[in-house]
């Protein structure tokens, strides 16, 4: 099959699959696709079953009768225990033993693993009876759509391999607060006002467990039943708008999760449940809150973070139907004009909140992540994160004032403190190309984790992108994108930047930023499997990313960073992939960027100490303060009880960047730093003061950033960079840095630090 088939038959085969609502029947569409196109004998597929362990079919197409391909499979022996287990395509080609196939008597075959993440979803089997029939290509291909076949495979299965059925706990008594004000820490800047939404609370029985079951019902079974279709269906066209308003305002990875809510909607489990629960005379509402709690409970029994996510969904999807239910007309279940309160939130849920317009969110401090954090202030929503619980005391329906400028909830204000909300906001400026006062060059680009924030940056006149955070897709999907999935993502990126420097951080995936399956849980997951080196132990994911990141910068000045390096070796390991993939890419004549720039993120301490070598060895370098401060110190980023640790003006990490640049030479052109310091007042004197010119921050803060450097001198600022390296002590920086800076004495994030009184 030549390149321009397989490239038709994969389109059509995704397409098929963009919609799934009957599982059995998209599989059936898609075996009868590939037999026919690819001209196989013989194509099966088959679903894991956790229950009896086996692999069972759904799914088969062929010359022979169905009947005569075996309704199940060990998934233990042979070339399908080999794909399955080892997550890898496999054929005949391959030095495996056949083991048992659908029919023994084909011996070419394909076995290609359903997966997302490392979760074994299933297996698609593709038999000829020509050995070497099918080619390397085709595998490959297949591969990528493997895991994007897994992910819908998922979302549709999950309610079928669940335990019996178990009683919901009850859920724990609001308390009554007196509390005004409520401190926490900054995940992202901005005020806002509005309502308290408590999504922890959505479930809790406003009415007694079992309530109305079996009491007699005013309107009949079948008005109740339309009722309920009818909220049912108000549902479903709220995800579509909500799908394609995410698709296009954020971005395409954000409607994956409206897409998931669709599919659960659509699942018969679940709205089945639902419409059984009237039928046996429940009423519509009584219905919606037994089936969500019911798979509440379930889910949160299972011990495979993919069913935790789920709770969420299923919970939110509750809220929409019941809000349906109660506001026939049509008005829409979002969070306008809402301030949402949690006990945690995921990214995804962010992100889905703030395609539905929430104002602000306030959330308890366990388990919070880097990433909540940069997600958050790239959607431009106010985000605090507190150590309160007196927060989930709070009731709905009570006006809130968020100002995470300052890191304050105020619980009902008053009309004096509202009127502190109409704060003036600084007029972007805008001056490319940027100087200093004394007209000394200097770049500011842009950090980039969603699409939306490369539109910002291009409004900001940005330099370009100078961190593009790849492994946000696969953190929000909590799966690994395919390479064609994540070449139309990394393809809209570089098309904001036309003519300007994009860096394509390859994924940082480990520490905080946990993708499913990713890796074995890991006692100090910051010390683990994370950046580089989760590439190098993961090459197909590798190869697939960097195939995605040269195709999609073919026409651009392409850079590509690794993040995590702790040596030589692994630039250089990189860099013979990169090589791999551009030799690939170009047999394959598939239009690519052969000559991109390869640079390191400088983060680690042994990078430091290597920095002669590790220079040497890159065409670019970054540092990555926010990981560089936190090594150094020891200094957990994410751990709030620490943050007054966690000072990157600590006279330690000061000298350190100062050997940084003096390690690289004549090569200071060529460094950036793109960590939150970046954006910080008070180390922009200090980073232009030995020699730093090149800046990447949150595109939100390129105005103000493009002030302050236009209003120093490169001598003011050496004058302040020798003096801050003369500093031993915090306290004494501390001192130095109020005096210097009138008393605004700002946090990495340049916010003027809060404290509890
Ligand atoms: C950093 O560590 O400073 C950095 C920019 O990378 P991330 O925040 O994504 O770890
Ligand atoms: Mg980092």
């Amino acid at each position: 099959m030549d390149a321009e088939r397989l490239r038709a038959l994969l389109t059509d085969l995704w397409d098929l699959f963009e919609r799934v609502y009957n599982l059995d029947e998209s599989l059936q569409g898609l075996v009868d696709l590939l037999g026919e196109r690819v001209g196989a004998d013989l194509v099966t597929a088959y679903l894991f079953h956790e229950r009896g362990r086996e692999l069972r079919l759904h799914a088969a197409r062929g010359s022979v009768p169905g009947d005569s391909v075996p309704a199940r499979l060990p998934p233990k022996e042979g070339a399908v225990a080999e794909a399955f287990s080892r997550h890898t395509t496999v054929c005949d080609a391959d030095d495996v033993s056949a083991g048992p196939l659908p029919r023994e008597d084909l011996p070419g075959f394909l076995i290609v693993p359903l997966q997302r993440g490392r979760v074994k979803l299933g297996v698609l089997i593709m038999q000829h009876s020509t050995e070497g029939f099918f080619t390397a290509d085709l595998a490959r291909g297949l591969r990528s759509l493997g895991s994007h076949l897994a992910s819908t495979v998922d979302s549709v299965t999950a309610f079928t391999e669940l335990p019996e059925e178990r009683q919901p706990a009850p859920a724990a008594e609001q308390e009554e607060t007196e509390a005004t004000l409520v401190y926490g820490r900054i995940a992202a800047p901005g005020t806002a006002v509005g309502r308290a939404v408590l999504l922890d609370q959505v479930w809790s029985p406003d009415e007694p467990e079992t309530g109305d079951a079996e009491a007699p019902s005013e309107e009949s079974r079948e008005e109740a039943g339309s009722r309920l279709d009818a909220a049912l269906a108000a549902s479903e066209q709220q995800l579509e708008r909500l799908r394609r308003d995410a698709e296009e305002r954020l971005s395409e990875v954000a409607s994956v999760i409206f897409t998931s809510h669709l599919l659960m909607l659509h699942d018969e489990h679940f709205s089945g449940r639902m419409r059984s629960c009237v039928a046996e005379g429940r009423s519509p509402r009584r219905a919606v809150i037994d089936t969500v709690n019911h798979y509440v409970e379930v889910f949160s029994s299972m011990e495979e973070a993919r069913f935790g996510e789920k709770v969420q969904d299923v919970q939110d999807l509750g809220h929409r139907i019941l809000a349906n239910l109660e506001h026939r007309d049509g008005e829409p279940a979002d969070y306008n004009g809402q301030i949402v309160i949690a006990r945690n939130i995921f990214p995804s849920e962010l992100m889905m909140l703030a395609a539905q317009a929430v104002e602000g969110v306030v959330f308890l401090g366990n388990g919070v992540t880097a990433h909540i954090a940069i997600l958050a202030q790239s959607l431009g929503l106010p985000v605090l994160i507190t150590g309160d619980p007196a927060i989930l005391s709070v009731q709905a329906g009570t006006l809130l004032y968020l100002d995470a400028d300052r890191g304050v909830l105020h619980i009902a204000p008053s009309q004096e403190v509202l009127g502190e909300k109409h704060r003036e906001v600084a007029a972007a400026e805008k001056s490319a190309p940027l100087q200093t006062k004394c007209g000394a060059r200097v770049y500011v680009m842009a950090n980039v984790n969603i699409m939306r924030d490369a539109n910002t940056a291009r409004e900001h006149a940005a330099d370009g992108i100078g961190l593009y955070r790849s492994e946000f897709p696969f953190i929000i999907r909590n799966d690994f994108p395919s390479e064609d999935e994540q070449y139309q993502i990394y393809r809209k990126i570089v098309q904001q930047m036309p003519d300007r420097e994009v860096v394509l951080r390859t994924a940082d995936i480990g520490g905080d930023k946990l993708v499913d399956g990713s890796s074995p849980q890991e006692q100090n997951p910051f010390l683990g499997v994370r950046g580089i080196r989760f590439s190098l132990a993961n090459r197909n994911l590798f190869r697939d990313q960097l195939r995605a990141m040269l195709r999609a910068g073919h026409d651009a000045d392409l850079h590509i960073m690794f993040p995590m390096v702790s040596s030589v070796d692994e630039i250089e390991m990189g860099r013979e992939e990169v090589e791999r993939c551009i030799a690939d890419l170009s047999r394959e004549s598939i239009r690519h960027n052969a000559s991109p720039k390869i640079g390191t993120m400088v983060e680690l301490p042994s990078a430091v100490e290597a920095i002669g070598d590790i220079a040497a060895t890159s065409d670019f370098l970054s540092i990555g303060s926010n990981d560089l401060v936190m090594y150094l110190l020891a200094v957990d980023r994410t751990n709030e009880h620490l943050s007054d640790l966690y000072r990157d003006y600590h006279p330690a990490v000061l000298k350190v960047h100062k050997r940084i640049v003096d390690g690289i030479g004549d090569r200071l052109d060529h460094l950036s730093v793109c960590g939150d310091s970046a954006a910080s007042p008070v180390m922009l004197p200090f980073y232009l003061g030995i020699g730093i010119r090149r800046f990447s921050v949150a595109p939100s803060r390129i105005p103000g950033l493009r002030h302050r450097i236009g209003n120093l001198t490169i001598e003011d600022a050496q004058r302040i960079s020798g003096e801050m390296l003369g500093i031993r002590s915090i306290r004494d920086m501390e001192e130095y840095l109020e005096l210097a800076d009138a008393g605004s004495l700002t946090d990495a994030a340049g916010v003027a630090t809060v404290r509890r009184p």
